[in-house]
């Protein structure tokens, strides 16, 4: 596991000398980004010092090994490409009414939008290599090829729903994964906020090291958290998938998402399934 920060900041003299006191050349004006691994930069706790002072942007991602992705029971689905926004009316937030029930949703906080109809995308998705898309917006919802549902989520029971385009024509090579059962994560040490409108909690998202623990083994092989996360106006649940559909996804080789292992709540726990891979990411 590797926990990797993003740095960016607008640059000066001053922040390109003291960057370069810590072993890091940046410009010394406009934006500048840079990458540290805090376990292999040994000039990681100044640095991370030196962006609270400076209050730099700090986005936190963390990449496993597919010796790790193998071994773990359950797994964050992580969208690696998103296709565009949700139609119609994407000045306007047109989907909301076009595929959800709002009746309990939170224009405040985000929470409480409940799919009702099929999405509507403006045209087939321009695949290349990728077999799996999010959304912009819709965070909690993937989208597959049909071929790639057929070969990974099919075998496990997992259904498969149109999508259509804004004349309501189904479109052939895009369709929604339906996840339809909810589950409840370990949510003890996680920042939240609660909504001043509604009342309801949300999660600040998890960036750093393994997704949080089931509470309950899931009663099928991909399931939402019951917890929604984000901030400010956003709020959506994550998606989780069993062993059997990540291995699935490992061995077609699906481009378009990643997988986060998950952690366990006895940690002498074995994995349900051995795998000898070696720890090469391809
Ligand atoms: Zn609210």
């Amino acid at each position: 596991m590797r926990i990797i920060h993003r740095i960016s900041i607008s640059s000066s003299r001053d922040i390109q000398r003291e960057l370069a006191e810590l072993g890091i050349a940046v410009r010394d004006s406009g934006l500048v980004s840079f990458n540290i691994d805090e376990n292999l930069a040994k000039e990681w706790p100044d640095l991370e010092d030196w962006i609270q002072h400076r209050r730099a942007v700090d986005v936190v991602s963390t990449k496993f090994s597919r010796k790790e992705i193998l071994a773990a029971d359950w797994l964050e689905l992580v969208p690696e490409w998103h296709f565009g926004y949700p139609q119609p009316d994407d000045g306007a937030f047109g989907y909301r009414q076009a595929s959800y029930d709002l009746s309990d949703w939170c224009g405040s906080c985000g929470i409480g939008m409940m799919q009702n109809a099929p999405f509507q995308m403006k045209r087939e998705p321009k695949w290349g290599k990728r077999g799996i898309l999010q959304l912009n917006w819709v965070f909690d919802e993937f989208f597959a090829k049909p071929a790639v549902w057929e070969r990974v989520f099919r075998p496990y029971g997992v259904g498969f729903r149109p999508v259509v385009n804004t004349k309501g024509r189904e479109l052939k090579t895009v369709g929604q994964i339906v996840v339809g059962e909810e589950v409840d994560i370990v949510t003890v040490g996680l920042p939240a906020e609660i909504c001043r409108r509604c009342g309801r909690r949300k999660y600040l998202p998890v960036g750093r090291g393994r997704f949080p623990a089931l509470v309950n083994k899931p009663p099928t092989a991909i399931v939402k958290t019951s917890q929604y996360f984000g901030s400010g106006a956003a709020a959506h649940k994550r998606v989780l998938v069993s062993q059997s559909v990540a291995h699935a996804l490992v061995v077609e080789k699906v481009g378009g998402v990643s997988l986060r292992p998950l952690s366990c709540l006895s940690p002498e726990k074995t994995p349900s399934t051995s795998f000898s891979g070696d720890e090469t990411d391809e």
